[in-house]
Order: structure tokens, then sequence, then C-alpha cells
């Protein structure tokens, strides 16, 4: 039977373009692999800011540190893409390292420029394949030596994943996280098996939840009720909550009367470069608030 569909999927065609569309697949992937390890290495990479925003005075509370990526050849390649290829070729402990020390970097230069520490911090994003691989509290105690910047500056956004994937190795190191002061964010939550278990026992501080329950959240009655019990769930655990993925101010709106303290989207600002977020940051600080 088998063979007889593959025989007449050859007849129509159908295996060569399967045969091609594989090989186009697996072209890309290798040629994204080779140019992000050129890349990589000639510091080609670049971060962008989205602001973080406490929704009830709208303060500026961070920024989240999000790689770009434009080659050459291949042009913008989204993070999805790289971060995936990153991941599979091993190549992500090394854009993690990179990540990390670029991001406390850019917290001294904001610093600088500002004359005093600024009231922000910045979110890093943690891979789950990086934290199984890689020394990363002791990439971080780099990082913050390096930059001389403080510890609580910094926010690792892991996701459940990770914890998943070896819970204890997960707790050793967000208490090693927690020693150098840093904050810990659950990313994406919402989306993975979460473990209500780990959320307790674990030293974490700030629910992201997962932009897919917030930007439709106002046409869908589910997922506004998912939104509040994930509020009421941070607030019994006394965790803060980001909503990801605001992209009107009906929503910032709507999430603020809801409870939730923070808030990351499009409506405030886009991911922008290290120069504009100072920018960004500076424009809406107000001495008299302080
Ligand atoms: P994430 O950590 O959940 O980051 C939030 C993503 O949502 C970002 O996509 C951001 O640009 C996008 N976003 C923010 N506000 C809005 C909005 O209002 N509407 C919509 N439609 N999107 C919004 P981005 O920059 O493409 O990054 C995608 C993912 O790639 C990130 O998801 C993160 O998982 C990963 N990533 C990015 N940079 C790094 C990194 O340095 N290390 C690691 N391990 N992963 C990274
Ligand atoms: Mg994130
Ligand atoms: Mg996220
Ligand atoms: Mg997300």
């Amino acid at each position: 039977k088998a063979q007889a569909a593959v025989k007449i999927a050859k007849r129509s065609g159908k295996v060569e373009i399967y045969r091609n569309g594989v090989l186009k697949e697996a072209q890309r992937r290798f040629s994204i692999e080779s140019r992000l390890r050129t890349a990589l290495a000639q510091g080609c990479l670049t971060l962008a800011f989205q602001p973080l925003i406490h929704l009830p005075t709208g303060e500026v509370n961070g920024f989240e540190a999000l790689a770009r990526w434009e080659d050459p050849d291949l042009g913008t390649v989204s993070p999805v893409e790289f971060i995936a290829v990153a991941e599979e070729s091993g190549l992500i402990t090394q854009l993690g390292r990179w990540a990390a020390y670029e991001a406390a970097q850019a917290l001294s230069r904001w610093d600088a420029k500002f004359g005093q520490p600024l009231p922000v911090g910045v979110n890093i994003n943690l891979s789950p394949i990086q934290m199984a691989r890689d020394d990363v509290a002791s990439m971080f105690e780099e990082s913050l030596r390096y930059s001389g910047v403080a510890g609580n500056r910094l926010t690792a956004e892991i996701t459940e994943s990770a914890i998943i994937a070896d819970p204890e190795k997960a707790r050793k190191l967000l208490v090693a996280l927690k020693d150098l002061q840093m904050l810990i964010a659950m990313d994406d939550f919402g989306t993975g098996y979460s473990n209500l278990a780990s959320l307790h026992s674990l030293p974490i501080d700030i629910l992201k939840i997962d932009r897919s329950f917030v930007s439709s959240m106002l046409d869908d009655k589910d997922k506004v009720a998912i939104v509040r019990t994930i509020l009421s769930l941070a607030e019994s655990l006394h965790l803060h909550v980001t909503a990801e993925g605001i992209e009107t101010q009906k929503l910032a709106h709507a999430l603020q009367t809801m409870g939730c303290g923070y808030g990351q989207g499009y409506y405030f600002a886009r991911p922008m470069p290290e120069a504009e977020a100072y920018d960004y940051w500076r424009a809406r600080w107000n001495f008299e608030t302080v």
C-alpha cells in the first residue's frame, strides 16, 4: 500500500517537491548555522531593548534584552529562527554568554551617560539548552563583575521547560542567581506544562503571562479567565506579573484594572537599539517622583 502511494506520489511529482522542500530547509538551516557562527565571532549581533512598564504609574521599570541579527546575505533573521538553530548546533552557549555580557554592559554604559545608576534593570532570556550545558551562574557573575552593575538590576527569564528538563539542576541554578541578588522571571507563563508546586518551591519573582493569552483577551472570555487566574495565583504566591503583547491602550487599561502590575508590548514601544532605549527612559524619567 505504502509503495503504491509512493509510486503515485512519484508519478505526480510530489516526492520531488517533498525532497526539494526538505533540501531547501536543510540548506537554510546550514547557512544560518555557518553565518551565525561567523556573526558571533565577529560581534555582528546586537541587542534590542523593549520597555517593561509599571502599569499604574506608566513608569519604565526596565527593559527586556532581545537578540537581533542582520546578515549581509540572509537579511534580517528572526530570533525565533536563529535561536532554534543556535540550540540545535550548540552555538546557544556562546550566544547566551554574549547576550548576558552585552546586557550588563548596556546598563553600565547607560549609567555612565546619566552620571549615576539608572533605576532600571534588564531582563535576559535563558534557553533551556543553555541552562543544561553551560555554567550560567558563573556567566552572570562574570558579567556583573566586568560591568560593575548591581546584581538586582538583572532578571533571568527562564521557561517552564527548563525546569521540567532537570528540576534539581534548575533549582540549584536559581538559588545561585538569587545569591547574586538577581531576579527570576518565568517567561511565556501558561504555555508550558506549568508545575504549580515548582512556582511555590523555587525562588521565582515574576510571572510573564504569554502574549497568546493577552493580545486577544478582550474578544475571548476564556483568555480573560486564564489571565485572572494567573493574577490571583501570583497574588497568593507574592509574585509580580508582567503581561506580554499589549498592543492597545484598551488592553493596557483592562490589565491595569485587573491588578496586573507590569506590561510590555507594541502599545508602549517596540524593542529598540541601546541608545534609543536610553532616550526613551530619559524622556520619561521624572525627578519630581523620586
Ligand atoms: P520572548 O522572550 O517571549 O520575547 C518577547 C517577544 O515578543 C519578542 O519577540 C518581542 O519583540 C515580542 N513582542 C513584544 N511585544 C509585542 C507585541 O505587542 N506584539 C507582538 N506581536 N509581539 C511582541 P522577538 O524579539 O522576535 O523574540 C522572540 C523570542 O526569541 C523571545 O521570546 C525569546 O524566546 C527568544 N530570544 C530573543 N532573544 C534571545 C536571547 O538573547 N536568548 C535567548 N535564549 N532567547 C532569545
Ligand atoms: Mg523573554
Ligand atoms: Mg516572553
Ligand atoms: Mg512569549
